[in-house]
């Protein structure tokens, strides 16, 4: 069996539904509350372990009710949580998120917690499980030292890596050398290229500037769109799956996108057959609210693809 190991933070998100978002120094009263998992890192696990893949989770957490809370999901998905620490020291991060409920319009504070204190220490204690695995997947919201350290030791071992750069942030040359497959949505790819990326054409360009850096693989995520692909020898766009059930909520699609990528990998399939699959399930997590909740089954990916 192979397995997928995956660095990211884990935080409670606390989501405050509203007739508005109050504006400073106001009280509302809500209408609903709602505790659920989040960070992209967790999702991804969740979303991977759901399509059918053998998943381990690397994280921090802390000694805590939510961080209960996720151990138990991990648990329930048999995700391996051996290597999500507990931290003494930290709490387990939260997000705040008022929603006003009329427009879906949001104000989010969050609080990483122990999740943004893993350090390179820990990504030592994680690298047999990282040596185990034939594909390392990552993003870019724990600690960027750390982030980059984990990549020199999955590549150390001749893994497979892929990065989602969610949030954007400036990588070393050495890293992006390392990168296998290399993942930004629009937004983050017109980041590392200074221009915007919206069309295929836009796509193409942002693409060859990226492997010019020493990326492998670059695939950029069009939302509604579908997905572009391009290496040195070959490049595509691989079209969205237009559903038939009504999209309700598409936060979560490019964390279910990479989680499909990586499982399809790990299953050999070829690299058209393996954005297919990540096509249909960042399509299937727009059907659903939430982003645990909302990400598929495999029998679901394999009745749509
Ligand atoms: P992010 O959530 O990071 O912004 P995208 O919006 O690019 O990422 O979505 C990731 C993937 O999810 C897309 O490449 C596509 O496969 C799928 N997806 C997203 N939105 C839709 C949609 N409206 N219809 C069908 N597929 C979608």
């Amino acid at each position: 069996m192979k397995y997928i190991s995956i660095l990211g933070i884990y935080v409670a998100d606390l989501v405050f539904f509203g007739n508005k978002i109050p504006i400073r120094g106001e009280t509302v009263l809500g209408e609903k509350f709602v505790i659920g998992p989040g960070g992209k890192g967790s999702n991804q696990a969740i979303a991977a372990a759901k399509a059918g893949g053998k998943v381990n989770f690397i994280s921090k957490i802390g000694n805590d009710q939510y961080g209960q809370m996720a151990l138990k999901m991990y648990k329930e998905f048999n995700i391996n949580s051996s290597k999500v620490l507990v931290s003494n020291e930290y709490s387990t991060g939260a997000a705040g998120i008022l929603v006003n409920k009329m427009t879906g319009e949001n104000a989010i504070n969050v609080v990483p917690g122990a999740a943004g204190k893993i350090t390179k220490e820990d990504i030592d204690q994680s690298s047999e499980i990282i040596k185990n695995s034939s594909i390392f997947l990552t993003q870019l919201e724990p600690p960027i030292e750390v982030v980059e350290y984990a990549i020199e030791v999955a590549k150390s071992y001749n893994i497979t890596t892929i990065l989602n750069p969610a949030p954007a942030v400036k990588l070393k040359d050495k890293t992006l050398n390392l990168i296998d497959y290399f993942t930004p949505n629009e937004t983050e790819a017109s980041f590392y290229v200074n221009h915007k990326v919206e069309t295929k054409e836009e796509a193409k360009q942002a693409a060859n500037k990226l492997l010019d850096k020493g990326i492998k693989n670059v695939i950029i995520t069009l939302g509604e769109k579908g997905a572009y692909f391009a290496n040195n020898k070959e490049n595509f766009m691989s079209e969205a799956f237009v559903l038939k059930n009504k999209i309700v909520d598409t936060t979560g699609a490019g964390d279910a996108f990479n989680a499909g990528l990586a499982v399809a990998l790990t299953e050999n399939k070829n690299i058209e057959e393996s954005i297919r699959f990540a096509n249909a399930v960042g399509a299937l997590s727009t059907t659903k609210i939430g982003t645990a909740k909302s990400m598929p089954l495999r029998e679901e990916i394999d009745n749509l693809v």
